[in-house]
């Protein structure tokens, strides 16, 4: 069992409303549960487990949609109460350089899993461990997912939690995130 330290709970306000928020710092990396203000008192919360992305989030990168499902998660749950993770694996977990080198890779004609193929990794690099750990720690026994991806209801379910409902997360598409949307809907089994 991996060593996974915890912040305590403070008030962070945003431009989509008031959170509260708690830090897990796991060897290295250190990830957010950024929860609602009623979080405490919700049976059945919107949850929603964003996978960092530096390009997307940070500098609105066009991409991939990333940024757009952050805003929307930060948003529905500040107005309906609930949980957004941030969880700090960037790129699927092959880290910046390696996305930047894919994202070369994607410059030359490669898909985004191609890509990362390419560089030697899987398709889907992602270890959910320390997101369980936190689903744990919140005490969260049913939910209601915000999601497009098939492998976060499984896992979900894997831990023995109830998802009451799937709440697609569907953004825009542009001329830039198309075949990158398209590849995870046709190649990963995204749901839109
Ligand atoms: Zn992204």
């Amino acid at each position: 069992m991996k060593q996974i330290i915890k912040s305590e709970i403070a008030n962070l306000p945003t431009k989509f409303g008031k959170f509260k928020v708690k830090a897990y710092k796991e060897e290295c990396q250190e990830h957010l549960a950024i929860m609602s203000e009623n979080f405490t008192d919700l049976v059945n919360p919107l949850v929603r487990i964003h996978s960092e992305c530096l390009t997307g989030d940070t500098i609105g990168s066009l991409k991939c949609d990333c940024s757009n499902q952050l805003d929307l998660a930060l948003a529905l749950i500040s107005q309906n109460g609930g949980l957004v993770i941030y969880h700090r694996q960037e790129g699927r977990n092959i880290g910046l350089v390696n996305k930047i080198n894919a994202y070369k890779l994607q410059d030359e004609g490669y898909n985004t899993i191609e890509a990362n193929l390419k560089l030697g990794f899987k398709e889907d690099e992602r270890d959910y461990s320390s997101v369980a750990f936190i689903l744990n720690d919140l005490n969260i026994k049913k939910l209601k997912l915000i999601t497009n991806n098939p492998s976060k209801i499984n896992f979900i379910e894997d831990l023995g939690i109830t998802i009451t409902q799937r709440i697609p997360a569907i953004t825009s598409i542009n001329k830039y995130n198309k075949n990158y949307i398209e590849t995870k809907k046709e190649e990963m089994g995204h749901l839109f």
